[in-house]
């Protein structure tokens, strides 16, 4: 009788699940995130400043990949676009370039 009890405490107690979480830091995907893969663009063209200017801050800073969804190649080809965007004054480099030029 007494060893019924403690084998039965046993049991429920392994019934418990152990703390299973699943929390998802990221959202789901579906097939491509990345802009330029969609749209199946190799390059990122720096004259192509209404593009570029989607991937700016106000500030005139490079978003972040985390914000802007895109693939690891296509981000950094996408810095370098801006980069020489800016350096062709076809972007600011700070939000000093913009109150000045007005963007
Ligand atoms: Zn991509």
């Amino acid at each position: 009788m007494a060893e019924e009890t403690t084998t039965g405490a046993r049991a429920a107690a392994k019934a418990a699940p152990a703390g299973q979480r699943k929390r998802r830091t990221t959202a789901p995907r579906g097939r491509k995130t990345c802009a330029f893969c969609a749209e199946g663009a190799k390059a990122v063209d720096y004259k192509q400043v209404d593009v570029l200017r989607r991937y700016i801050t106000e500030r005139g800073q490079i978003r972040p990949r985390r914000k802007t969804t895109l693939c690891a190649k296509h981000q950094r080809r996408l810095a370098l676009a801006i980069k020489r965007a800016r350096f062709m004054a076809l972007l600011p480099y700070t939000s000093e370039h913009i109150r000045i030029y007005g963007g």
